[in-house]
């Protein structure tokens, strides 16, 4: 029997990982608090953590977890730059992840982002529960014939471009690893950033955050984008300057802007903060624009993605406490 602590756990994940196939062979202790340097203590007596998207475990962090005990860090996630892999391995910390629990989940999830924005179905929902059956002010467009830029080729990427490529729309991608033989198979062709920029009339993120991609969409790319675009960011919040996002929104830069992620969602988005007051003046900005729609990271919420990400981190997890090797692919 091994002992987990999971941070940062909402109902929804308690009843994944307990319904996983872990036979009775792990004991969880879920926390609804995230990991940070003041909750890393309470980690004992757990050899094995298991963490989210906005659990922080920088340097600090890992340092006073491995003080308690913890040998091995478990993210159900696919995205690790909250964690600080030079000091895992230093401090002999193993770190695996979920890299691919539904790339189907994201895709979907930023086709009906876009599809909600587009032809305002948020707000005809509003509208008609009130009795008003006018049409003023929902205007959208036709996807089919428009050029969708795909930022980054990756699992999700892929599955996004070809969705897009069912509306037949023209699809073109810029990775800097590019997938020539699947952009073939699908129609779909490579082109550098700056034509992205300046063609697309939709452009959605679908790349890792790096030191290199963040703010990758910034005051100055935002500008060379094609007047109207539609901006989606289904992948991490940081890839896009919130200020200069804003200020294009202002000046009527931008048709449309779809997030379902957000440079300061830690401690914000998973939260019901219904009562309370919000003090992040940036997001309380965006939330006032009728062309932004926003949701609070839910994308990867489907229950073959929550089933997976069980699958995969109680098997690492008990192949971690029986000393064999962890699944293929998931070690950082
Ligand atoms: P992946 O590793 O399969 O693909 C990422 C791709 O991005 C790779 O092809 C890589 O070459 C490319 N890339 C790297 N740097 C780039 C750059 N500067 N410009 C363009 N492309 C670049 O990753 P994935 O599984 O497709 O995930 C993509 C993103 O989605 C990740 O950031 C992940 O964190 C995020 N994500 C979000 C959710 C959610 O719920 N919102 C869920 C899962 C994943």
């Amino acid at each position: 029997m091994i002992t987990v602590s999971v941070y940062d756990t909402k109902p929804y994940d308690r009843k994944y990982l307990e319904a996983g196939p872990h036979g009775g062979r792990i004991a969880w202790r879920f926390h609804d608090f995230r990991l940070g340097a003041d909750t890393a203590p309470l980690a004992a007596p757990a050899p094995a953590v298991c963490i989210f998207v906005n659990d922080r475990a920088d340097r600090a962090v890992l340092e006073a977890l491995h003080r308690a005990g913890v040998r091995l860090l478990a993210l159900r996630c696919a995205g690790f730059n909250n964690v600080d892999l030079a000091a895992a391995r230093e401090l002999g910390l193993a770190v695996v992840r979920v890299p691919a629990y539904s790339p189907h989940a994201v895709a979907e999830h930023t086709v009906a982002l876009l599809l909600t924005l587009n032809r305002k179905i948020h707000r005809a929902y509003q509208r008609v529960r009130e009795h008003n059956f006018a049409l003023n002010g929902l205007v959208g467009f036709d996807i089919c014939g428009r050029t969708v830029g795909i930022v980054g080729t990756g699992r999700i990427g892929r599955i996004t471009a070809q969705i897009f490529r069912g509306f037949e729309a023209r699809v073109i991608a810029y990775d800097p690893l590019p997938n020539s033989e699947w952009a073939a198979a699908h129609g779909i062709t490579y082109a550098d950033f700056d034509t992205l920029l300046a063609q697309s009339d939709i452009l959605t993120l679908h790349l890792p955050l790096t030191p290199e991609t963040n703010h990758l969409l910034n005051e100055r790319t935002i500008r060379r984008m094609k007047p109207g675009a539609f901006l989606i960011n289904t992948s991490r919040g940081k890839l896009i300057d919130t200020s200069a996002l804003i200020a294009a929104l202002k000046a009527g830069h931008l048709g449309g802007v779809a997030l379902d992620v957000y440079e300061e969602e830690e401690g914000v988005f998973f939260e019901d903060l219904s009562a309370e007051v919000l003090p992040d003046d940036e997001l309380s900005h965006l939330l006032t624009f009728p062309n932004v729609l926003i949701t609070s990271h839910q994308a990867f919420l489907t229950h073959e993605a929550l089933s997976e990400i069980a699958r995969v981190t109680t098997e690492n997890i008990l192949r971690f406490d029986t000393g064999g090797g962890f699944l293929p692919g998931t070690v950082l």
